[in-house]
């Protein structure tokens, strides 16, 4: 995936949108299951606060109609209804104990039967109920009066605080619940409260009877962090997370995934991978280096260093080399126009162009730019363009060469020898250089028909005062060969091969290291190429 300006497959970028992938559903997937979850935890405190009020409701119920089928036992004494009593409470669920009354004078118990005791009934809400702490015989044990009174008296029967805690203790870990009654709560461990603080939190579920005067609150606690939710919704947790993993792994194989050869070299220019390497050239007499042949490098940011020939006829073909040339002669200015003072005056750069670069008239604005971040005289800018390839000498082509020339910028003809137009193009262009391939320099000392070729490409550059620069030079045997035949430059590895820009200045500013004097030997130069 490529977007104009940014190369996501570059692995920190590539990894990056892989981790988002991986954070951002994880985020919001986590952020929907809370919102879920607090949904879930509003709604269950309701939910437990109604079913316990249901449960609450049905204990009061059966003490009510207990209450009522004993209202006519007020019209006897205790002796008579004693075992009545005893049985009614025995027989009903959730009763404790049944009273008889009049104004708050007891006298009758389906426990102790005929008692006499006092009791005030201002403290009964709505005059129907009564939570206590404890009574005498059980003083710290509380329980529910329920009571009924018609002329006669009153009635009240007593449920016990575990039946009460039952229902309060039954539900959920996460959710507190309590039975309010007039101004006393009861918590779910049995405990009566008289001044209760309700726990702080959003999670608020409240219930309240109509027929009796109870009230039952249901609070989820609302504990910090992503444990509660990590609890509650494990599996959704896993599903998600497993999901994002996906994301992620799916973003990261897109993004590396290999794209079209062109695609790819359209890419590399967009993030400026194209590396400038410079060969030294030097004076044939003085042995100093008055010049550097730009060679392209391809830094690429997994396979690492490639070569051009991997790269240049797939960039001929597809019309990008003209980009290319213009990034590298960019870089090339833009490093070189800082470190002027290393240059000697009329310092000779070369740069290799295809027959796609002379189309148009980008060379020419490029060669502008180019000359224009140097002061006059300081460099010589020159085009190589093979011999292996035809360049149609059509009107477009000829006004590119002659508002070059015009500029100063010199045209060498490459690989001198290897195809077939090398006389046609001294004819048709302003041809300054002649560079003598290495596949003829290679062969001096031997034998070879080479040998004889070089001397003629020599001679013939020596007639028509065009310069020569021989490329290939590997031993000083080529060298002094080449010297003495008149070859002006010379180009190889006995002097240095392509290096990165930054090791070609330092190597500028050093002395001049002295050419070894043993003959034919290979000089196998140190290299980062
Ligand atoms: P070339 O223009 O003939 O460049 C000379 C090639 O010979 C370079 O290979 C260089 O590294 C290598 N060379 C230099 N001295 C010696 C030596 O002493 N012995 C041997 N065996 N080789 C030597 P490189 O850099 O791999 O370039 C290969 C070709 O790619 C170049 O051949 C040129 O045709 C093309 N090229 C390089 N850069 C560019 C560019 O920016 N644009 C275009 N259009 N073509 C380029
Ligand atoms: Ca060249
Ligand atoms: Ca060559």
């Amino acid at each position: 995936m490529t977007l104009p300006f940014l190369d996501l497959s570059r692995p920190w970028l590539r990894l990056w949108c892989a981790s988002l992938c991986l954070i951002i559903p994880l985020a919001v997937g986590i952020w929907l299951l809370q919102i879920d979850y607090q949904e879930h935890l509003q709604q269950a405190s309701l939910l437990q606060s109604k079913k316990i009020l249901g449960h609450m409701e049905e204990m009061l119920e059966q003490a009510d109609l207990t209450n009522q089928s004993t209202l006519p036992l007020l019209e006897k004494s205790c002796a008579d209804v004693v075992i009545q009593l005893s049985k009614k409470a025995a027989l009903t669920a959730f009763v404790r104990s049944i009273s008889l009354g009049h104004n708050g004078h007891f006298y009758c118990s389906s426990i102790f039967g005929k008692l006499e005791w006092n009791e005030h009934q201002e403290g009964y809400v709505q005059g129907k109920l009564l939570l206590q702490a404890g009574n005498p015989v059980s003083p710290n044990h509380p329980f529910l009066s329920i009571r009924r009174s018609n002329a006669n008296g009153e009635v009240v029967t007593v449920i016990d605080s575990d039946y009460l805690v039952y229902p309060l203790n039954n539900s959920s870990t996460v959710i507190d619940s309590w039975l309010k009654v007039g101004d006393n709560w009861l918590d779910k461990h049995g405990k009566l409260i008289q001044q209760l603080d309700l726990p702080k939190s959003p999670y608020l579920g409240i219930a309240s009877s109509p027929e009796q005067p109870i009230t039952v609150y249901s609070i989820a606690a609302s504990a910090p962090g992503l444990w509660p939710l990590w609890h509650a919704q494990r599996i959704s947790l896993l599903v998600l997370l497993c999901v994002s993993l996906i994301a992620a792994a799916g973003m990261w194989w897109i993004l590396g995934r290999p794209r079209s050869p062109i695609g790819e070299l359209a890419r590399a220019i967009r993030a400026q991978e194209f590396e400038p390497f410079l060969q030294p050239l030097i004076t044939a007499s003085t042995h100093e280096t008055r010049g550097a042949e730009v060679l392209i490098r391809w830094r690429h940011p997994t396979v690492g260093l490639i070569n051009p020939d991997l790269f240049i006829p797939q960039a001929e073909v597809s019309g990008l080399i003209m980009p290319m040339t213009e990034q590298l002669m960019r870089k090339v200015a833009q490093r070189l126009s800082q470190q002027i003072s290393l240059l000697p005056d009329d310092f000779y750069i070369s740069f290799n162009i295809s027959s796609a670069c002379c189309k148009d008239m980008s060379l020419l604005h490029a060669s502008q730019a180019f000359l224009n971040q140097f002061p006059p005289g300081k460099i010589q800018l020159s085009f190589e363009l093979t011999e292996r390839e035809t360049l149609t000498n059509d009107a477009q082509t000829l006004a590119l060469f002659q508002q070059l020339d015009q500029l100063g910028v010199k045209l060498a003809i490459d690989d001198f020898g290897t195809g077939h137009s090398s006389l046609l193009y001294l004819q048709q262009f302003q041809v300054e250089t002649l560079k003598i391939d290495q596949s003829f320099v290679r062969h001096i000392g031997t034998e070879h028909i080479s040998r004889h070729i070089v001397d003629n490409v020599i001679d013939l550059g020596l007639r028509l005062g065009i310069k020569l620069i021989a490329e290939g030079v590997e031993t000083v045997q080529h060298a002094t060969y080449l010297q003495d035949r008149g070859v002006h430059m010379l180009q190889g590895y006995l002097f240095g091969r392509p290096i990165p820009m930054e090791q070609f200045l330092r190597a500028l500013a050093e002395p001049i290291p002295e050419i070894p004097s043993t003959t034919d030997s290979i000089i196998v130069a140190k290299s980062t190429a």
